[in-house]
């Protein structure tokens, strides 16, 4: 960045020690950074067809005042000054509250412009501006910033004014020029005038469009300057496997894989192969064959000598996974060891010496693994399922046991592309986007509570058929205890429905962890055949004879959280089923019930749950990672995004990004910007 523009902000006229502190308060500091300060919205001012202004929504019309104003006084210094106004055909109302000085400014059969929101049912302007005769086309848009603490929005404007007359002519381009030109992008100066002072909306758009593209860019630069370095600095293992036994091991699998399987397979074992440390994110939607992959992997890894690691979230599914993993790896010589923490005393100190000597090939288990007594002998391969439930400290410690372990990531929540390359841009992403051959689409019903009994004489009929059932109960947020209490009501309630024809178990969060592996293995076992249960059944679990899938309160679930729920079923032969139960109350409530009842679509769902929810409340707000963009839009502005990152990647690659004078000021302002990587992220 240009020196000048460097300077605290007290260079501007008018910004004095006070006011730098408030500025500071909203992150501005330099010159140059109250000239980024962008606008959040634009006030737009253009006149509007009242007949095309929606309810609610601001609006600026120009009218003739067609009868003498009136006010109206109520309560204690509360007031209402009531214009009718002829508004090209219409007559409507204009109120101003508590201003009843306007009176006087306004006269019968003149022209004022007012502002304000319009009610459509009662044809009315609650007006907060209003100027005498009519609109000046000056000011079509004025922008509106975000403020903290005493600054006002006035203020702001004035001051990135007058910081714009002082500095202005110091802002430089940083954008090579052929990639201006491509995208036919205004010039940097122009593009932050017109973003603080626009004259249109075309003018403002196309200012807009500049920076989105360069935060985008610069974004996407910082995430693959930081994979090359992870590439360069940590130089991981070549895991030479033996392709002649993979290649028996995946012809002897109990069914032939799928193209999508095959085609991250050679992904995976390319990364596997290759000097560099793997990196991979594995999306591929509840049942696309996943563990048959990582078992692959795994074989691959000890073929060469190597031992290799599954890390899951919960103990339930380190189980499934034990149990798969061994009936696949344990015909081919394979030692699978399964470690949680009611794995206790000798026996644990004897799987962790076994691991130490290296006779145990794969190791499976929750976080447990990451212990400090927790030693292999030499770990080739981590692999982490549901991997959005780990922290990123955890992810860290994990790959930090081997040397440098190759690490894949996999995960059932089909994560949009547009969240995959921006939260996970470092990292490669491998997509299974295809299911094994002849698998049933399961039928999702939405209904009503009040249609609860014919849910359950439906699923009697399928219970009597010999299947089986989940029940999951009401998600209350924040907290477990009332989750518990649901399931608990809920389990007494099916229990005395069903008594004597089926049995119903119970599952939640509060069992001790040998009470959940007896309530799951009793309803593995069919002894059970409800299983009514909170949350904790979502992922992995795999009980093939299970075929409906009744969630209560449905509407308080995310769409990828209910695409996780109801894969739980459809996993045998027979066709299956989920219900939906609920009465939502919003628009959004009901278009989501819609989508989950229309598609089985994973990828589908999860684009929709972005368009409904917004990318921060994406993955939770625990641990999002989402980065924060000033005027850039990770939803509505993907194709930018997809742009930037074929651009950026192509950049990060080449000799002249890291060499040329052309790239110069673009380096130099990622350096400053703390957005060129020299440190290494997770
Ligand atoms: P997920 O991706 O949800 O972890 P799984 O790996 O549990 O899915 O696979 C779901 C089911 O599909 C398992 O019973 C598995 O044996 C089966 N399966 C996996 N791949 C194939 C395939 N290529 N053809 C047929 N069945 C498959
Ligand atoms: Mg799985």
């Amino acid at each position: 960045m240009n020196e000048q523009l460097k300077q605290p902000v007290t260079a501007v006229k008018g910004i004095g020690n006070e006011m730098a502190d408030t500025l500071a308060d909203m992150q501005i500091r330099t010159v140059g950074d109250l000239l980024e300060y962008f606008p959040y919205r634009y006030e737009d001012f253009r006149l509007k067809d009242l007949a095309e202004v929606k309810h609610e929504e601001r609006v600026t019309v120009e009218g003739k005042v067609h009868s003498e104003p009136s006010v109206v006084y109520y309560g204690r210094k509360k007031n209402r000054l009531t214009v009718r106004l002829l508004v090209g055909r219409y007559l409507i109302i204009a109120n101003f509250f508590n201003q009843p000085y306007l009176k006087q400014k306004i006269a019968v059969g003149e022209t004022i412009t007012v502002t304000g929101k319009w009610d459509q049912h009662r044809q009315t302007i609650t007006a907060t501006q209003m100027a005498v005769g009519e609109q000046t086309t000056s000011q079509d848009f004025e922008p509106v910033y975000a403020v903290k603490g005493k600054m006002t929005v006035k203020t702001i404007r004035r001051l990135i004014k007058q910081a714009f007359s002082q500095f202005g002519h110091e802002i430089t381009e940083i954008l090579p020029n052929d990639l201006l030109q491509k995208y036919k992008l205004i010039n940097r100066r122009d593009a932050l005038r017109i973003m603080h002072f626009p004259s249109g909306s075309d003018e403002m758009k196309q200012a807009r469009r500049r920076f989105v593209y360069e935060e985008f860019l610069l974004f996407q630069l910082k995430m693959q300057s930081l994979r090359k370095l992870e590439r360069e600095q940590s130089p991981g293992i070549s895991i030479s496997y033996e392709l002649d036994n993979l290649k028996a091991f995946i012809t002897g699998l109990p069914f032939p894989l799928t193209g999508a399987q095959k085609r991250v397979v050679n992904e995976i074992l390319g990364d596997m192969k290759s000097p560099y440390r793997m990196n991979r994110l594995l999306q591929g939607d509840v049942g696309s064959g996943k563990t048959v992959v990582a078992a692959i992997a795994l074989y691959a890894a000890k073929s060469a000598g190597y031992q290799g690691a599954l890390m899951v979230p919960t103990e339930i599914l380190a189980e499934q996974h034990s149990q798969s993993l061994t009936q696949l790896l344990q015909p081919f010589g394979i030692t699978v060891a399964l470690l949680t923490s009611s794995v206790k005393g000798k026996r644990r100190r004897e799987m962790l010496e076994q691991l130490k000597l290296g006779e145990i090939d794969v190791l499976i288990g929750t976080h447990a693994l990451i212990q400090d007594e927790v030693d292999f002998q030499n770990l080739g391969l981590v692999i982490t399922d549901e991997q959005h439930r780990f922290g990123v400290e955890q992810r860290r410690v994990l790959r930090e046991k081997g040397e440098s372990p190759d690490v894949l990531f996999m995960t059932a929540t089909p994560i949009p592309r547009t969240l995959a390359i921006t939260v996970f841009g470092e990292m490669d992403v491998s997509v299974i986007d295809e299911m094994p051959a002849g698998r049933k689409t399961i039928e999702t019903y939405w209904a009503k509570h009040e249609m609860l009994e014919r849910v359950l004489a439906f699923m009697e009929k399928e219970l009597a058929k010999g299947r089986q059932a989940y029940v999951i109960c009401p998600l209350i947020e924040e907290s477990d205890k009332l989750d518990v209490q649901n399931a608990i009501d809920v389990h007494s309630t099916l229990s005395f429905y069903f008594k004597d024809r089926f049995k119903v178990g119970l599952m939640h969060g509060r069992l001790h962890s040998d009470e959940k592996d007896e309530v799951m293995k009793a309803f593995s076992d069919n002894e059970v055949q409800v299983l009514v249960s909170t949350t904790v059944v979502e992922v992995g679990v795999n009980v093939p004879n299970a075929t409906v899938m009744l969630i209560y309160d449905a509407e308080r679930f995310g769409l990828a959280q209910l695409h996780q729920l109801r894969g739980r079923v459809g996993r045998g032969s027979d066709q299956s089923y989920c219900i939906l139960l609920a009465d939502p109350k919003s628009e959004v409530g009901k278009e989501r019930m819609k989508i989950m009842s229309e598609t089985n679509d994973g990828f589908v769902l999860s684009e929709k749950d972005l368009e409904l929810r917004g990318p921060g409340d994406f993955f939770g707000k625990k641990q999002s990672g989402l980065p924060e963009f000033k005027v850039a839009d990770m939803v509505h502005d993907y194709r930018a995004l997809e742009t930037a990152r074929n651009d950026a990647t192509l950049l990060v690659q080449s000799e002249a990004f890291w060499q040329s004078e052309k790239y110069r000021l673009l380096r130099e302002y990622l350096a400053e910007t703390g957005a060129l990587a020299n440190e290494k992220l997770d």
